[in-house]
């Protein structure tokens, strides 16, 4: 065993005892397993033995964290949508209703949890956005899963395919949910599905491709069971099933869907129903003769209308939650650039910072840049494409022209004008203008 000598030895002498000792753990000397460090009361280990230690804490931390309930504390409707709103700009009923819907299906996986008589079964309420595209269905999809901090995964329907077509299977949701979970096969059974574009698979649409399922009826079908609670066979490599495969089985019942969709043509349908309903109701005849602006129509959708528009009527039921959102006007745009959490405003200020340079961005230019995103007619996904096409040529030079100590300043004039702003036309001072 290792004795402690006695510390009297120097530097030479301590490192010489640190050789010579033996680790308390695995016995060797440190002559064999190198560099030893010394506890009190004459213990050594040695760097194998801190590893190997270090590794059994991670496995037991793991074990113990398992065996907790999954979901400690589920934070209240109004925390949640707190939370949203640092992240999402406008879409407050949207807001209000995920809030809510999430909170109880979490409150009803605790409850099966905790409770033995499940007495009153309280039905798993998978949830439809519908939105233009860009409004921030999936924004809003992946900032709860965050807050929930649960595996998130988002798939795309119009990959989705019915087995045996060329594409993707359902499965293969389930497997790229998986591997956000790191195969916590348990954790991945409670996360979050976000399935977009869900209305491109409505059995009206027309799809020309041969390699792809014309009807969209048999993969409504196969997302049916999914959304219903099914025991999935993944392949854990992913990819087309092999029949050599060992699969993983995954219960889909706890998983919460987000299904997220434009319904383009959705409002003509409403619209098309309220007209009829007002031939019977006279009450209802101011409301149906209200200008139909575009989108806000769509916050009195019906399950009927999406079964119109194309979708099994059983998928519909499956959806209980629906809220619309609404489409982005030049004000939320504007919030977008400046409001949430790293804004890109923000982001560019920072970058401005780091060369000793700072950037303003006059109201009139924020304007400007939101109205050019919005031509493009794509939500809030064109803001980032316009901003960095205008910062482009800053950027570029930026760090080789700037003057240390100087404001650039994007204004209205700079983001409308024909030429791309450059360092120099973006230079405030009275310097500049003297120069000019
Ligand atoms: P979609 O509704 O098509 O799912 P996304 O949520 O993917 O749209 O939005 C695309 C991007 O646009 C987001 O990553 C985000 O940067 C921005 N965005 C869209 N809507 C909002 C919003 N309401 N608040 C803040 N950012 C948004």
């Amino acid at each position: 065993m290792a004795k402690r000598s006695d510390n009297t030895g120097g530097k030479d002498g301590e490192s010489q005892k640190r050789r010579s000792s033996f680790c308390s753990f695995c016995n060797r000397s440190g002559e064999e397993v190198g560099p030893v460090v010394e506890g009190p009361n004459g213990v050594y280990i040695c760097s194998n033995c801190v590893e190997l230690c270090h590794n059994i804490i991670r496995q037991e931390q793991r074990r113990t964290s398992q065996s907790k309930p999954l979901l400690g504390s589920i934070p209240t409707p109004r925390q949640i949508k707190e939370f949203l709103d640092q992240y999402v700009i406008s879409q407050d009923l949207a807001k209000k209703v995920l809030s809510v819907a999430v909170h109880n299906h979490y409150k009803r996986l605790t409850h099966g949890e905790q409770s033995e008589s499940n007495d009153i079964e309280i039905e798993k309420s998978n949830i439809l956005l519908i939105g233009p595209t860009g409004c921030g269905k999936t924004l809003m999809a992946r900032t709860l899963a965050r807050v929930l901090s649960v595996p998130f995964a988002i798939g795309d329907s119009t990959t989705l395919t019915e087995a045996g077509y060329v594409g993707e299977d359902v499965e293969n949701i389930l497997l790229k949910l998986l591997q956000v979970a790191d195969f916590d096969l348990e954790a991945a059974e409670r996360g979050i599905i976000y399935i977009d574009e869900i209305d491109k698979i409505g059995k009206t649409n027309q799809n020309v491709s041969i390699t792809r399922d014309v009807s969209g009826e048999g993969v409504q079908q196969s997302l049916l069971k999914m959304l219903e609670g099914t025991v999935a066979n993944i392949p854990p490599q992913g990819g087309r099933k092999h029949p050599e495969q060992q699969y993983i089985q995954l219960d889909t019942s706890q998983i919460l869907f987000i299904c997220g969709g434009s319904f383009s043509g959705l409002e003509e349908i409403i619209l098309k129903r309220l007209g009829r309903q007002r031939i019977g109701f006279d009450s209802e005849q101011e409301q149906a003769e209200t200008p139909a602006e575009h989108g806000h129509n769509l916050a009195q959708v019906q399950p009927e209308d999406l079964v119109h528009f194309g979708m099994i009527p059983e998928l519909v039921g499956r959806l209980p939650v629906t809220t619309a959102l609404e489409p982005l006007d030049q004000e939320a745009m504007v919030r977008i650039l400046t409001e949430p959490k790293s804004a890109m405003v923000a982001q560019y200020k920072q970058l401005f910072g780091m060369e000793d340079t700072n950037l303003e961005i006059t109201d009139d230019a924020l304007r400007a840049i939101a109205n050019k995103a919005l031509k493009r007619d794509v939500g809030a996904r064109a803001l980032r494409a316009v901003f960095e096409e205008l910062m482009l040529d800053l950027m570029y030079e930026l760090p080789e022209h700037k003057e240390e100590g100087a404001t650039y300043e994007i204004t209205g004039d700079l983001v409308d004008g024909e030429s791309r702003p450059n360092l120099f036309a973006a230079r405030k001072d009275a310097a500049k203008k003297e120069s000019a």
